[in-house]
């Protein structure tokens, strides 16, 4: 009953998360994630960025969830479920932007959400797009990413952090070039 739940990125989801990330470097992007749940699997079909009109390269906004009303029309339109959220963390300066949860994130996760964070940093060289550890990780253009997918329980409220699968950004490296 409790077999391992893996995170799966369509590719129209996986691109939008990686093209906002990009565009506003070294900025934080956020959007929302909608989608549906199988037994042991998230499905992420699409990822809403939200078009915000002040933009911070920090945690300083961490209310923002609260301002995304997309959210609440979307699903009713497409017929699928809100799974939670994605936001990036860039680099600043020379502090390396992390794939783990901040402070703020952790608090900020509702119970049954999903969050994805992207680490955005300038990439030394191009490297390909491979599954490490839980993560997701390569380039695009000068940009090193990496994509890292987290779960809190309802049952225990513990935050988990899974496997994210994305056949189209492993399979498809060469576009990425
Ligand atoms: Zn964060």
């Amino acid at each position: 009953m409790f077999g391992l739940t893996d995170i799966f990125l369509c590719d129209k989801a996986f691109m939008s998360i990686l093209l906002s990330s990009v565009e506003v470097y070294k900025n934080e992007c956020h959007g929302a994630l909608l989608g549906y749940r199988t037994k042991n699997r998230i499905v992420v079909e699409f990822a809403i960025p939200f078009q915000s009109a002040e933009r911070k390269p920090s945690e300083v906004v961490p209310n923002w969830r609260r301002e995304l009303k997309v959210i609440e029309v979307l699903p009713k339109l497409v017929q699928l479920q809100k799974l939670g959220y994605f936001h990036s963390h860039p680099q600043w300066g020379k502090t390396h932007g992390s794939s783990k949860l901040s402070d703020p994130d952790k608090k900020w996760i509702g119970e049954g959400d999903l969050e994805i964070v992207v680490a955005i940093n300038d990439a030394e060289r191009s490297v390909s797009w491979r599954q490490s550890k839980n993560q997701l990780s390569g380039t695009i253009g000068k940009y090193h990413i990496t994509i890292a997918g987290y779960y809190k329980r309802k049952r225990d409220n513990r935050i988990m952090q899974y496997r994210i699968l994305c056949p189209y950004a492993i399979g498809f490296d060469y576009t990425f070039v």
